[in-house]
């Protein structure tokens, strides 16, 4: 780290010179990502548990880097720290918007927290979607957004579904939201997260899909289990009532997006 030496000069040990390089060239990088349009969606189907037709699509962002495609976990945790996750987001809803439109299918956006903190994502949001068509929009935010200034989180949600949009929790159960604070809250889906589907067979697993659906049965939200990757896990899920499911069993993230799933077998990893 940074040592400061008498006399006021500030050394920098080589740790920490070669973070701040890298997060320079990584920050040069994305902002030319944007100028170059590099960023891309990816679609993913999100299927109805009873007969498998694709309802929406989740859009997830890849990087088409020119030394090869870059996953958001590379990257989408420092955009947040920067700041540059807002005119990035900004282009994604415009690329979201016009995917919805060619697929024929509404689609879900995931909103960091640094997004929707910002004062004019509201604003942002009706130029970079355009004015209608909110039926087709989701916004994916994680329970983490909500530990922010919940008063501002609270008045954009209620916005955002004024308009006709809605608003889903993403990685549920992961966070702190509790369960009787999701009365208060404006939004209309739970997402199951995967380390929950993942874990359905070890002892307790399914008591606590069925508390989440249970839940969701008594405020009236919709809810999707994400990270299908079998049909055992598929079945299990369908008998609990969930709704709809997500996952490498029922498509993995592409360019096109499925009209049709035919499963295809269980995924081996
Ligand atoms: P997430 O929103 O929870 O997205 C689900 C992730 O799980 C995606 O990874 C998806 O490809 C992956 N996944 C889907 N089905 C399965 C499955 O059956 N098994 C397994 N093992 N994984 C599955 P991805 O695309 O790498 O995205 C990772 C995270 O990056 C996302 O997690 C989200 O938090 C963030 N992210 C992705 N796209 C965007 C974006 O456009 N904006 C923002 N702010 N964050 C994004
Ligand atoms: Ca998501
Ligand atoms: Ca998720
Ligand atoms: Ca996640």
């Amino acid at each position: 780290e940074a040592k400061r030496r008498p006399g006021g000069v500030v050394v920098f040990d080589d740790a920490l010179r070669t973070r701040m390089l890298t997060e320079q060239s990584l920050r040069r990088d994305l902002d030319l990502a944007l100028e170059r349009d590099e960023l891309v969606l990816h679609f993913q189907p999100i299927v109805d548990a009873a007969t498998l037709e694709v309802v929406s699509v989740e859009a997830l962002v890849r990087w088409q880097h020119p030394d090869g495609v870059r996953m958001p976990a590379q990257w989408i945790a420092f955009a947040e720290e920067t700041g540059l996750i807002v005119p990035i987001g900004r282009r994604l809803v415009t690329l979201a918007r016009a995917g919805a439109e060619r697929l024929g299918l509404p689609v879900a956006v995931n909103v960091a927290a640094r997004q929707l903190a910002e004062p004019l994502f509201l604003e942002h949001l009706r130029l970079d979607w355009g004015d209608d068509n909110w039926h087709l929009l989701t916004l994916e935010i994680t329970e983490s957004a909500l530990l922010e200034d919940l008063t501002h989180v609270i008045a954009a949600l209620t916005s955002v579904r004024a308009l006709g949009a809605r608003v889903s929790i993403d990685d549920f159960g992961t966070g702190y939201s509790s369960f009787a604070r999701l009365a208060t809250l404006p939004v209309d889906v739970l997402k199951i997260d995967q380390a929950f589907v993942h874990d359905l067979d070890l002892p307790g697993g399914v008591a606590v899909v069925r508390a989440i659906v249970t839940l969701a049965q008594a405020y009236g939200l919709d809810v999707i289990a994400e990270g299908v990757e079998r049909s055992d896990q598929l079945d299990t899920l369908a008998a609990l009532g969930v709704p709809k499911l997500q996952g490498y069993l029922l498509g993995r993230p592409s360019a096109q997006a499925p009209r049709r799933v035919d499963l295809a077998g269980d995924v081996v990893t």
